[in-house]
């Protein structure tokens, strides 16, 4: 019989913490209740509660399957040429050859690959000190930024008022005028914020504009959501191309199809970085791939394939116009459902938040308490009261709003308010605290260590959760 070794070279890594996400996702398969709703992953059901295929995807792989001039070869290092060029005129509107000459864009694995290639390149060029993270973000994003941008500190700004549930412009603003830096790098949600929901309004994001101008930030949007979010691709591209049309600054952008085309698991996805001449553009570029050459090669064909000749056929583009339509006023519906259901019963509160929201999700201002009660009647959200919409359904939205006002009632009964003291809207203490610096295990930087203020609990379970939501 072979031994069995008493020790490994791996016992000292950290347990991570991260397995409460998976313990839910277990909670929820093991839960033998009929009626259990899954409200945790931020993909999109149709009403069925069902994965979908967008109709217009369907018909692209027919058109791909019976081409015969599609082969398997590699292709080049910044992927597919005629891919980049759709995804960079989807994003920023056909613009003219001196705006092409300007941007170095490359394909990448998705929204995941592009933010990480994206954090990689700033951070070897610019050497920023600090990146400025909206509190809170999609959890993933520190991941990305420690592994990616080591060297750089992570650093909140405000964005969740706890007390209204409404977007913190004016703490936003105030904390990066007072505290940021010339050189900083400020990450910004093109649209449809994960997970809070809120964007600002246009006069809002211009002034956000004029102070990443004169302060001289360097704005990194990440954009995951075009088209998915209003159902229209240019509403959802206003605030970067507002950035752009200022023509002051440099700046870069992630983009992901996961959400718009559906195409969650092959992976695609564009870095654009927008550089004030050609020179300039024609260095990044150089750099750019020689990064995806030391760590994917080259990004994969099949998905950049589906959405090239998508955005290439009119008749394809009018098409995924209408699946966006669908999944656009799917979920705005499922959230007027939730809250006319919510108003109908009289739960305590105020949930208007739930209808101005926009995107895959909704903080549903819900406490940590709350959810936890939530869960053990059979409806899964994560701790941070964050609900992804699309597991909504004509089915489904009366049980979950009929549980909501169940533990609320039950909760405000019992006195039970959460940390901050209140029942609704008020959720969990750790997103109302401004800014501070996001620390995590996985940097190496002095700062970062295994402690998570502001973001604890949440950020812990997405930290797994991010796997799944990818
Ligand atoms: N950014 C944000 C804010 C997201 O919510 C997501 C998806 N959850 C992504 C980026 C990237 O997703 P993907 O890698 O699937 O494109």
């Amino acid at each position: 019989m072979v031994q069995q070794p008493k020790s490994s070279l791996f016992d000292e890594i950290p347990i991570t913490e991260g397995d409460a996400i998976f313990a839910l996702m277990g909670e929820y398969q093991a839960d033998p209740a009929e009626e259990k709703v899954n409200l945790t992953a931020g993909v999109y059901r149709d009403d069925a509660g069902k994965p979908w295929v967008l109709p217009t995807v369907r018909k692209a792989e027919k058109i791909l399957s019976s081409d015969p001039r599609i082969d398997h070869e590699y292709p080049p290092i910044a992927g597919l040429p005629s891919f980049i060029s759709s995804a960079r005129d989807l994003l920023f509107s056909n613009p003219p050859e001196s705006f092409i000459n300007r941007c170095a864009s490359i394909q990448t694995i998705s929204g995941t690959g592009a933010c990480h290639i994206g954090a990689k390149f700033l951070h070897s060029v610019l050497k920023p000190k600090t990146i400025w993270v909206s509190n809170p973000t999609w959890s993933n994003h520190h991941l990305i930024l420690s592994l990616a941008a080591p060297d750089t500190t992570q650093k909140f700004y405000p964005y969740f008022d706890a007390s209204s549930n409404l977007f913190d412009c004016d703490g936003m603003l105030k904390t990066l005028e007072t505290e940021a830096s010339a050189g900083d790098i400020i990450l910004l949600h093109a649209c449809a914020h994960n997970p809070t929901g809120l964007d600002p309004t246009q006069a809002q994001w211009r002034a956000i504009a004029d102070l990443c101008e004169r302060k001289h930030l360097f704005p990194f949007f990440d954009s995951a959501y075009q088209g998915f979010a209003s159902g229209s691709p240019d509403t959802d591209a206003w605030a970067v191309r507002h950035f752009v049309s200022r023509g002051t600054m440099e700046l870069c952008v992630a983009q992901s199809f996961s959400k718009n085309f559906g195409l969650y698991g092959q992976r695609v996805g564009a870095f654009h970085l927008l550089a004030a001449t050609p020179d300039a553009c024609d260095r990044a570029y150089g750099l750019l791939a020689d990064l995806q050459r030391g760590e994917i090669s080259m990004p994969p064909i099949y998905g950049a394939r589906i959405v090239d000749l998508i955005l290439r056929d009119p008749e394809l583009v009018k098409s995924w116009q209408d699946d966006l339509t669908t999944m656009a006023e799917r979920i705005k519906g499922m959230r007027k459902a939730l809250y006319d259901e919510l108003s109908r019963l009289g739960t305590p509160g105020n949930w208007e938040h739930i209808v101005q929201q926009s995107g895959m999700f909704s903080y549903t201002g819900l406490s940590v308490e709350q959810v936890g009660k939530l869960k053990e009647k059979h409806v899964y959200m994560l701790k941070s009261g964050r609900a992804s919409i699309s597991g909504l359904n004509a089915r489904n939205v009366g049980i979950v709003a009929r549980v909501i006002d169940e533990v609320v009632r039950e909760t405000q009964a019992a006195g039970k308010e959460n940390e901050n003291g209140k029942v609704n809207g008020k959720a969990n203490g750790h997103h109302s605290n401004g800014n501070g610096v996001h620390k995590t295990g996985l940097n190496p930087n002095k700062e970062n260590v295994l402690d998570q203020p502001h973001v604890e609990p949440d950020a812990v379970e997405n930290k797994r959760f991010a796997q799944v939501d990818a």
